[in-house]
């Protein structure tokens, strides 16, 4: 065997985006590894098989480069890749918990994780406790009251993007698996195993596929122990990626890098033009100096991300502004390279109205894409005109 120049082990962060796990294919030379659709492999013989493959389920080399390539990211050693965001989420709570278990979240974990939690597991005996991930005291007594298996937390929030510690909360854990979603930040920005997370969940669907065009998940960590059951869960309860979706997912990681420079540099522009706007009431962006959360994004991050929220005098005014935009496209999700307009309150986090995580009417949050500057900048101030008419 020749040496395998690809693995991008000790490159850095934007080569190894683009080779980590991207061999030419060995038959053909095709410098893109093709997407293997094949749902079974044959055998030389009983048992005798010839790249390791043998059912779909199980092993696909197309699932296997993005395996490679997302563990790459994150600095660690095994990457599990699921059919969306909250299928690797159920894999990863299925893996470590058990009736009598408590999970304690983040009052602003993403709705889904919240429902998956609740409704799901809920029944099936685990307790779901939430708390303000910010307030390190308040994690302290919530974690000695409640002594939780699981500390599920989400940096930056969604949507009023607080920014927790993670090395101060994985210092509070104590036995406790520490649970960072990654997804708004992704591995380009933060890497929690870094700042002592345990393991580390993305919805792929939002910036690392970055194109929103493919739906995925993915759970990854150092623990050797831990990767062995959600290996087993995904084995055997088979809520995989499919080849063409882990295909486009590789593929849109490879131009990660310069996508999050891009979403970064348009969303300071914009929260700092919101900022100064007399229209708009306050903007949640870590990048703004007066943000709570700052100083914090400016050690634990590397950057402060493509996303923002707003909040305007009125409910009507914020729905007025979500339907006035022309380049910001009104639709639930985030990450892709087109900017996007979100109304949470009726579109995004209507599932959790009524409980803690319940955001007011007044709030509106946008995806920031990397389209021209001045032409997103140009679409929010006709937006603000059209919306203070209400
Ligand atoms: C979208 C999202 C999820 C869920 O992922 P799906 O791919 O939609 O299942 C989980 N966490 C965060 C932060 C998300 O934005």
């Amino acid at each position: 065997m020749t040496k395998n120049t690809h693995s991008g082990d000790g490159a850095g962060f934007a080569t190894r985006a683009i080779h980590a796990g991207q061999e030419p294919d060995p038959l053909t030379g095709a410098v893109v590894p093709p997407v293997v659709m094949a749902s079974t492999f044959t055998q030389d013989g009983v048992g005798n098989l010839r790249g390791g493959y043998e059912y779909a389920r199980a092993a696909n080399p197309t699932r296997d480069a993005l395996q490679t390539q997302l563990a790459s990211l994150e600095g660690a050693t095994h990457a599990f890749s699921f059919a969306s965001g909250l299928a690797a989420e159920d894999a990863l709570m299925r893996s470590v918990l058990a009736p009598g278990d408590t999970v304690l979240m983040g009052n602003d974990v993403y709705g889904g994780t919240h429902r998956l939690a609740s409704k799901i597991f809920g029944p099936w005996g685990v307790t779901v406790v939430t708390t303000e991930m910010t307030d390190l005291e308040g994690v302290a007594a919530a974690i000695a009251a409640n002594q939780p298996t699981v500390v599920w937390l989400e940096t930056p929030s969604n949507p009023f993007m607080k920014v927790s510690d993670i090395a101060a909360v994985s210092e509070l854990v104590g036995d406790a698996l520490l649970v960072v979603d990654n997804t708004f930040a992704t591995p380009y920005l933060q890497r929690p195993l870094e700042h002592g997370a345990h393991v580390v969940v993305h919805s792929t669907t939002k910036y690392l596929g970055g194109h929103s065009d493919v739906v995925g998940g993915a759970v990854i960590t150092n623990n050797d122990e831990l990767a062995e059951k959600v290996g087993f869960h995904q084995f055997a309860a088979g809520a995989i990626s499919a080849p063409m979706e882990a295909w486009l997912t590789t593929r849109g990681i490879k131009t990660l890098p310069v996508r999050m420079d891009r979403h970064c540099h348009n969303a300071q522009i914009l929260a700092e033009a919101l900022d100064a706007d007399p229209r708009v009431e306050q903007v949640f962006y870590p990048g703004l100096p007066s943000h709570a959360g700052h100083d914090i994004a400016r050690t634990q991050m590397s950057g402060f991300g493509g996303m923002l929220s707003m909040r305007f005098p009125t409910g009507a005014q914020a729905q007025a502004f979500v339907e006035s935009t022309e380049v910001f496209t009104l639709a639930e999700s985030l990450g892709g390279v087109e900017s996007l307009v979100n109304y949470p309150a009726k579109m995004t986090h209507m599932s959790v109205k009524g409980t803690e995580l319940e955001v007011p009417d007044t709030i509106v949050r946008l995806s920031v894409g990397i389209e021209d500057i001045d032409d997103l900048l140009a679409d929010v101030m006709q937006a603000l005109e059209r919306a203070g008419k209400y």
